[in-house]
Parts: structure tokens; C-alpha cells; sequence
């Protein structure tokens, strides 16, 4: 259920990565092998490990056996695939013991903070989004969050000793340092923090990223990537963002800010963007900019929130201007499709729920403005996870360093 293809980089380079940041000894660096295989594809028989770690058949047999007994892996139930039986007898599929320790994901949108304490596969055991103006309430929000989390642990009844650590993701470009780029998008939050922030409050260790990139991670490892190493996951809700996943890697850029597609400048001298230029494709293309629009043309309030409701209602106008917002992303995803060469498109965010409405016309853009040859390459789908992309793609990667963190534990 879990397998996922290892192009890119290979088993060994992995972990040859993870034991390199911690030095290891022989048997721990056996321990992280099997560890690592089995995080990649659950129910992993024994001669499959052997195969695939490069660990003789007796050496696996003792490692695994040792973490059975740790409760680190646990024999998977069920019957063995018939290619797995060897001298009559099935090979005994494998696992992580999923509850053998956890990740936190923290999401923190623009008017929302949810927080998921998932199992080591990544699905959630404990799942919940508050309400919250976060733009300019920083320690509000960073509060909230840390009240969230301690109910997650305190309800799921796991110890803070079992949690790997938090992965947060804010709607906000982030720079590698942890500090956020901010400046006019969330201004109440400059000079902020927010990873060392909830370190303080919540006694985790944290990592912050942006939340398209997190949806990227989500959708590339649970979602509707799993099958590719190339992919670009764009993020259509307040703001608009993309995540690219080259090679199988999550492309950050030098600083951290790559694939902030919203601020692509679309519109010569066009309206004034929060980022601080102008005619940027979130001017014209976000939730915020299809409400404005149709609110200066009817002379009535509409906010982001009454768009379902006015394209569920099929309303001429409300319809209209969601195809022209589709062919501006569009004409931004082209120059990506030809920059990247990805295999999947996956469109998430508040307007993914909009389907093909949405879809339709960035699939017909893309097919007339990107280089011709890598238009049948790529397939634009919406995404799997739905709303709770980020927060799952936030605590996987902390879960991504959990061989590791379990090869050393004992
Ligand atoms: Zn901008």
C-alpha cells in the first residue's frame, strides 16, 4: 500500500545521507537499513530486506528479530504474495509498527490552524482545524497551535518521548533560515519566528516550511504523485503557491523560496500585489481576486467564502471569471511545464474543489502555451488529500528522518 517508486535518489544514497548526519555504528547502520526499506514499502519480507539493503540473510533475520521484540516492526497479518513463498513456506510481509512513534503537523493558513498527530506511515490518528484570523494575531495563532498539540497527545494518550518532532508549514514564503518572507503578506508576523516560537511552547523539536510545499510532499508521498518523481503541486486558496518536486526532490531554491508562482508578474502595470509589485498572476487568479471582481461588477459584498455557493449556483458571471482566473494559472504552469518537464500537475487549495470547472481551462492552457513536446508528458489532476495536504506534508518530514531516529533509539 505503501510502495513508492525510488528513482532519483537511490536506497543507498538515503542512507548513506541519514547515517552520515548522525555517525553510526555497524548495527546501527544494519538497523537503519532494514528501518529505511520498510518506511519506503511496508509488508517487506525478509528476503525482500535482504535484497534490497544489501544485508546477508542472517543479519537481517537477527535485525529484525531484535525489533519485533523492541516493537519497532511488527509481521504484517494476512497471506504472503505468492512470488514471496520460498521451500513451501510464504515470506512473512514486514512493517513499521506504526504506533511505534509519531510526527505533529501543524498547519497555519490564513484563517485557520489545524494540527494532526500522525502514526509513522503518515495517516492521522488525531485531526483538528480551529478557526482563527492568524495575519496579524501571531502569538494567538502560535498559542492556539501549541494548545491543539497538547490536546492531540494528551487525548491519543502518547507520550512527548514517542513524538519525532513537529513539522509546521505557514502561508507564507519561508526562507531557510526558518525567518519568514513576509514583508506585506502577513505583516503582523515580521520578525517572527514561528518554528522557534513553538519549540518554546510545545517542547518539540520544529521545522517550518511553506504550505504549498508541504502539500507537495503530501501529494508526492500519500497522495496523487506517489507514482512520480516529477511534479508540481500548486496551491490555489487565499494566496497561490507551488511546490516542485524535481528528481524526487522538494526543490527549495538558495534561500527557500522557490515556487512562489502567485507573485509571477502576469499583468503590465495590473493591480498592486501584497508582495509589493504589481500584476502579479495572485492579482488576478486567487479566491480574493475572483470575489473582488465580481463584488465591483454586482455592487454587493462577496467574500472567497460565497464562491462555492455562486458556482454551485451555475451563476453566468462567477463562472466566467473562474475560467479566465484558469487560463492566468494556466499561462504561469506552462512556463513551468516547460522550465520542469514534470509528469503530474496536481491542483490543490480551496478551488481544487471546483473541479474541472478550474481544471478545464488550465489543461487547455498549458496545452497551448507550454513547449509542445512536454504537453502529452504531463497529466493535470486535482488532488487526493483534499484539505489536510499541508498538515499530513508538514509532519512528513519529520517522519522522513524516523529510520534514522529509530535505528539509534535502542
Ligand atoms: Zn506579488
Amino acid at each position: 500500500m505503501y510502495n513508492r517508486r525510488l528513482a532519483g535518489q537511490t536506497f543507498c544514497d538515503r542512507v548513506e545521507e541519514l547515517a552520515v548526519t548522525a555517525p553510526m555504528n555497524l548495527r546501527e547502520e544494519g538497523r537503519l537499513r532494514v528501518l529505511q526499506a520498510l518506511y519506503d514499502s511496508a509488508g517487506t519480507s525478509r528476503p525482500e530486506l535482504g535484497r534490497v539493503t544489501g544485508l546477508s540473510r542472517a543479519t537481517v533475520s537477527s535485525l529484525v528479530a531484535d525489533m519485533i521484540a523492541a516493537g519497532l516492526v511488527c509481521e504484517d497479518n494476512g497471506l504472503a504474495e505468492p512470488e514471496n513463498r520460498s521451500m513451501g513456506r510464504p515470506a512473512q510481509p514486514l512493517s513499521l509498527n506504526r504506533s511505534a512513534a509519531y510526527a505533529v503537523g501543524a498547519d497555519i493558513g490564513h484563517t485557520h490552524v489545524r494540527v494532526a498527530l500522525c502514526d509513522l506511515y503518515g495517516s492521522p490518528v488525531w485531526d483538528q482545524v480551529e478557526m482563527q484570523e492568524v495575519d496579524g494575531a501571531p502569538h494567538e495563532t502560535l498559542d492556539l497551535a501549541a494548545d491543539l498539540i497538547e490536546r492531540a497527545l494528551r487525548e491519543c494518550f502518547v507520550p512527548r518521548e514517542r513524538v519525532l518532532g513537529l513539522g509546521a508549514d505557514i502561508a507564507s514564503p519561508v526562507r531557510s533560515d526558518g525567518s519568514l518572507g513576509a514583508d506585506g503578506i502577513m505583516p503582523g508576523w515580521a520578525g517572527i519566528r514561528p518554528g522557534a516560537e513553538l519549540e518554546r511552547r510545545t517542547g518539540l523539536a520544529a521545522q517550518l516550511i511553506n504550505d504549498a510545499n508541504a502539500g507537495a510532499l503530501a501529494e508526492h508521498r500519500y497522495g496523487a504523485g506517489r507514482d512520480t518523481d516529477d511534479m508540481v503541486y500548486v496551491r490555489l486558496s487565499a494566496g497561490i503557491g507551488a511546490g516542485i518536486v524535481a528528481a524526487g526532490r522538494l526543490l527549495l531554491g538558495t534561500g527557500g523560496l522557490a515556487g512562489e508562482i502567485g507573485h509571477l508578474h502576469v499583468v503590465q502595470a495590473g493591480p498592486a500585489c501584497r508582495c509589493g509589485n504589481r500584476g502579479c498572476l495572485e492579482t488576478v487568479a486567487s479566491p480574493v481576486a475572483i470575489a473582488r471582481l465580481l463584488q465591483d461588477s454586482w455592487g454587493q459584498p462577496i467574500t472567497p467564502d460565497d464562491l462555492p455557493r455562486l458556482l454551485a449556483g451555475n451563476s453566468a458571471g462567477a463562472l466566467r471569471v473562474l475560467e479566465d482566473a484558469g487560463e492566468a494559472i494556466g499561462r504561469a504552469l506552462a512556463g513551468l511545464v516547460t522550465l520542469f518537464n514534470p509528469q503530474m500537475i496536481v491542483i490543490g487549495g480551496d478551488l481544487a474543489a471546483t473541479g474541472e470547472r478550474l481544471a478545464g481551462p488550465i489543461r487547455h492552457t498549458i496545452a497551448r502555451h507550454a513547449l509542445p513536446s512536454a504537453v502529452p508528458q504531463v497529466t493535470i489532476v486535482t488532488g487526493e488529500l483534499g484539505s489536510s495536504a499541508e498538515v499530513r506534508g508538514a509532519a512528513s518530514r519529520v517522519l522522513a528522518h524516523a529510520p534514522r531516529s529509530l535505528a539509534i533509539m535502542g
